[in-house]
């Protein structure tokens, strides 16, 4: 997500929370103003016109790069969100720039290195501290022991997955915000793994179907293999079929040339002149011959 917007600071560092908040969707800002809390922003490299930031948001680590440009501030973001003009985690790099610039400021004038920036929570910090920050006098002694016992059990639920115990009750401090970012960092952490535990059951949903798919296709090759035994069986038995058929045929031309012999022999013998009817023009001379032959004399 990429926004512009018309801006007349000069330099970062002068975008307070106040002004931060006018140009941002309210509930955008409260939620940046929770991720602050929770100490969820790490900025990677800032200066008066530039900061490159990442966030571990709900759905996983964005990248936010802010510019400072010909009077607009350019925001970008890794993420999807609609929030406009700025999203809930580019709103939260200035705060916590913002945040981490702000004592600086009032020893020097700019800002220019990430590494002039003290690091957040420094129990070192002195001067002008805002709200946000804290001193290691600020800790009231019986709230940290309080939460150096909730810790123990603490540590050993999220080491092994379970609820954590409830906090001990204490009025908002810096110990307070400690818990509260632990717990926000726990839940964060439970949702991931249910969101794993959900995704492993897909997973062998998905798995069962393949299986089950697996099988069906296994059993239409079978069911194939054995309509295609079935044909070559018939495409043989059709083979034989022909084959007899043509025998027929080549006996019944057979048989009608035969009969053609026949009839020709037939009319052969019937013929006026025929060798046969020679004969039995002889054979009847002879039987006239002898019969004259054998009538006795008058
Ligand atoms: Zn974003």
């Amino acid at each position: 997500m990429r926004n512009k917007i018309p801006c007349s600071a000069e330099r970062l560092g002068l975008l307070d929370p106040q002004m931060i908040q006018a140009i941002s969707e309210g509930s955008a800002f409260q939620i940046a103003q929770r991720y602050l809390s929770e100490s969820r922003v790490r900025i990677m490299e800032a200066d008066d016109a530039r900061i490159t930031s990442t966030l571990i948001g709900n759905s996983g680590l964005h990248e936010q790069t802010i510019r400072l440009k010909d009077g607009h501030l350019i925001s970008k973001c890794s993420c999807a969100l609609p929030e406009e003009p700025m999203c809930r985690h580019c709103i939260a790099a200035l705060l916590e720039y913002y945040r981490r610039a702000q004592p600086q400021q009032s020893q020097q004038p700019s800002v220019s290195e990430e590494s002039d920036i003290p690091p957040l929570a420094s129990p070192s910090l002195n001067g002008k501290t805002p709200s946000t920050q804290w001193r290691a006098a600020d800790v009231k002694l019986s709230d940290a022991m309080q939460f150096m016992e909730w810790l123990h059990p603490a540590t050993k639920a999220i080491q092994t997955h379970q609820q954590l115990p409830d906090p001990p009750t204490l009025k908002r401090s810096e110990v307070s915000i400690w818990i509260e970012t632990i717990r926000g960092l726990a839940d964060s952490r439970r949702e991931s793994d249910q969101g794993s535990t959900r995704l492993t059951a897909e997973i062998r949903d998905r798995e069962t179907h393949v299986r089950r798919l697996s099988q069906e296709l296994r059993t239409s090759i079978d069911e194939m293999k054995a309509t295609q035994t079935t044909a070559q069986a018939l495409q043989r038995d059709i083979a034989t079929y022909q084959e007899t058929m043509a025998k027929v045929a080549e006996l019944a031309t057979e048989m009608i040339k035969h009969e053609e012999q026949m009839r020709a022999a037939a009319r052969e013998l019937l013929q006026e002149g025929s060798p046969f009817e020679q004969f039995a023009n002889s054979v009847k001379e002879i039987a006239q011959t002898l019969k004259a032959a054998v009538k006795p004399a008058p």
